[in-house]
C-alpha cells in the first residue's frame, strides 16, 4: 500500500454507511492522483486502486473524503458523510472506457471487503456513483464487475427470477424511489439502474425486465 495523503477533507457529520465507488475517468493514474491530492481541485477519497492492484491510501476513514458531490441515496443528500470513497483507475467513458483488470478488482474486493466489516454496511448500500448521482456520473459503470462483489455477499446480486409486476411508469419510477434512487430526472434514474443490474442494454427505457429485477430487489 501507498500513502499519498489528500489535503482534501473534512469532519463526517453521519455515520458510515454507505461504500461508493467511482471511477478516475482520467487519461492515467498519476493525473488522477496529482487531482485528488490537489487542494485547488477539492476532490478526494479514502483510497485510490491502480489498474495492476496498487491501493493508494489518500484519506483516513474516519475522514469525511470529497468524493461524491450533489449527490442522493435514500434520504441522504451528504452522502460524503455517510461513505467510504474508493476511486477506482479507469480512463472512463471519455477517454476510452476498458474492463476493469482482475488484479484491480481483487484489491478492490479487498478494501470494499475490509470497509463492509469494519463500519458493518448493508450490501445494498455499496453502489457505484451513477446511482447517487445519476444525472450526472456514468462511472463506475456498465463494465465495472458488480457480480464478482455479489458473489461473495459484498453487493446486492441481480435477481435470478422474478415476474413482471406490470407497473405504469409512473409506478415502477415510484418504486425506483422506493429502492433508493434520486428520481428527480426520470430517465437518468432509470439508465442508472440498468447500468448497474442490466447492463447488457441501459436506454433508459421502462420494460419487462427492468420492472422484473426491481420487483424481485424490493422483495428480496
Ligand atoms: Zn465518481
Amino acid at each position: 500500500m501507498i500513502y499519498r495523503p489528500s489535503p482534501n477533507f473534512d469532519l463526517r457529520r453521519h455515520p458510515v454507511s454507505m461504500l461508493v465507488l467511482h471511477y478516475t475517468g482520467m487519461q492515467s493514474a498519476a493525473a488522477a492522483l496529482d487531482r485528488l491530492t490537489d487542494p485547488t481541485a477539492k476532490v478526494s477519497a479514502h483510497w485510490a486502486v491502480a489498474e495492476d492492484g496498487q491501493i493508494i491510501c489518500l484519506v483516513d476513514e474516519g475522514q469525511r473524503a470529497w468524493h461524491a458531490g450533489k449527490a442522493w441515496w435514500r434520504g441522504i443528500t451528504d452522502v460524503n458523510s455517510a461513505s467510504i470513497g474508493i476511486e477506482i483507475v479507469n480512463p472512463g467513458h471519455e477517454f476510452g472506457y476498458r474492463p476493469f483488470p482482475a488484479d484491480q478488482m481483487a484489491s478492490v474486493e479487498q478494501l470494499v471487503s475490509a470497509a463492509v466489516a469494519r463500519f458493518k454496511i448493508h450490501p445494498s448500500n455499496v453502489v457505484g456513483h451513477s446511482d447517487v448521482a445519476p444525472a450526472r456520473k456514468d462511472d463506475p459503470g456498465e463494465l465495472f464487475d458488480w457480480p464478482r462483489l455479489a458473489r461473495i455477499g459484498l453487493a446486492v446480486p441481480v435477481p435470478s427470477a422474478g415476474f413482471d409486476p406490470n407497473w405504469t411508469d409512473e409506478g415502477t419510477l415510484a418504486a425506483l424511489a422506493r429502492y433508493g434512487y434520486d428520481i428527480t430526472r426520470p430517465t437518468a434514474a432509470v439508465v442508472a439502474f440498468q447500468r448497474r443490474f442490466r447492463p447488457e442494454r441501459f436506454d433508459g427505457s421502462i420494460d419487462a425486465e427492468t420492472r422484473t429485477i426491481l420487483r424481485g430487489l424490493l422483495t428480496q
